[in-house]
């Protein structure tokens, strides 16, 4: 079932694209999402990675594509084009300033941060939930109920994650998301006044992004990291990842919801983002020194495949 990892629906990837009826499995969840028609037929290219367990060192060889269709030969030399070789600081701030760039041009409500598929929603935090209560349920034999938990949201947008998912299952969350307008709508909706229970609530807010984030240590039991992942470097992907393993309570967890790349990457022109494979992903968890602990293919819409990684620590 690897090659059910699948593709996609970023929200920048489903911009503008009109929706189709379900396509057969592989090919189908892929097509509709993809801007440009040389990425469309890409996608629709048997998954030949998906029987094959490359070898970690070859991971990073795949091949992979731009929006514009143009072909990289591995991630190495995409990276070296987006952010330049180690040291080159203005490259690197560059891509970072055209990400959240990208953002700030975007309305802060659920149409603007799922691409203009505030439709899918629903079907996100049905998804999330079963998800999130059964790693719980794992943890703790009461489900976590009437304990204290405490969620960190990142990339959290205009906090649609947190206010429909975890303030229900975590007494503080704490909302972490670089673009001040999306925050700000954030506590708008979520502060104690909007008639949520008085007993949950978000406490921080922190307008950083996740390269620049080092979380309290022993503060969280849940970091959920959802739809934000690809705007950081593989570089800082690790590193992010390193210094919030500290950040986690003794048996806290990652969960990242995040599009899956068939094979080796894509790169978003528009809003300097990369969709990596599962191997890919793989691949950093292991230099972070996670590993998943539990996976799962997320709810197929007409639109939408995703997955949840939740790795543990090694
Ligand atoms: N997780 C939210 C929002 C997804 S949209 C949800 O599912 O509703 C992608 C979000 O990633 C945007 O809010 C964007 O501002 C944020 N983002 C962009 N660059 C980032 C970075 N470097 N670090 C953290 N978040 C980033």
């Amino acid at each position: 079932m690897e090659a059910q990892v699948l593709i996609r629906v970023v929200p920048s990837y489903a911009r503008g694209l009109p929706i189709s009826p379900p396509p057969p499995r592989f090919e189908l969840s892929a097509k509709p999402l993809f801007r440009s028609s040389p990425l469309r037929s890409t996608a629709s290219r048997p998954a030949a990675a998906s029987t094959e367990k490359p070898r970690a060192s070859a991971i990073m060889e795949a091949s992979g594509f731009d929006s514009e269709g143009r072909e990289f030969k591995n991630a190495e030399e995409m990276w070296g084009e987006e952010i330049g070789k180690e040291g080159d600081v203005h490259k690197r701030k560059e891509w970072y300033r055209q990400g959240v760039g990208y953002w700030e041009g975007v309305e802060a409500t659920a149409d603007g941060v799922l691409g203009g598929y505030a439709h899918v929603n629903d079907a996100d935090i049905k998804g999330s939930e079963a998800f999130l209560k059964m790693l719980l349920a794992e943890r703790f034999p009461d489900g976590g109920r009437g304990r204290s938990l405490v969620a960190l949201d990142c990339g959290s947008g205009i906090g649609r994650v947190t206010k429909n998912l975890l303030i229900r299952f975590f007494t503080e969350v704490d909302l972490l998301e670089p673009v001040s307008h999306f925050l700000e709508a954030a506590r708008e909706s979520l502060v104690p006044e909007s008639g949520l229970a008085i007993e949950n609530k978000t406490t921080n807010f922190f307008c950083v992004p996740l390269q620049e984030f080092t979380p309290d240590v022993g503060r969280y039991d849940v970091i959920w990291i959802q739809w934000c992942i690809g705007h950081l470097a593989d570089d800082d992907f690790v590193s992010f990842f390193m210094r919030a393993k500290a950040g986690l309570k003794p048996g806290g967890l990652f969960v990242l919801k995040e599009n899956i790349a068939r094979s080796g990457f894509v790169l978003d022109k528009e809003d300097r983002s990369i969709t990596r494979s599962d191997t890919y992903f793989k691949e950093l968890f292991h230099r972070c020194g996670l590993h998943i602990f539990k996976s799962k293919v997320g709810i197929p819409t007409e639109l939408l495949s995703m997955r949840w990684m939740n790795p543990g620590i090694r």
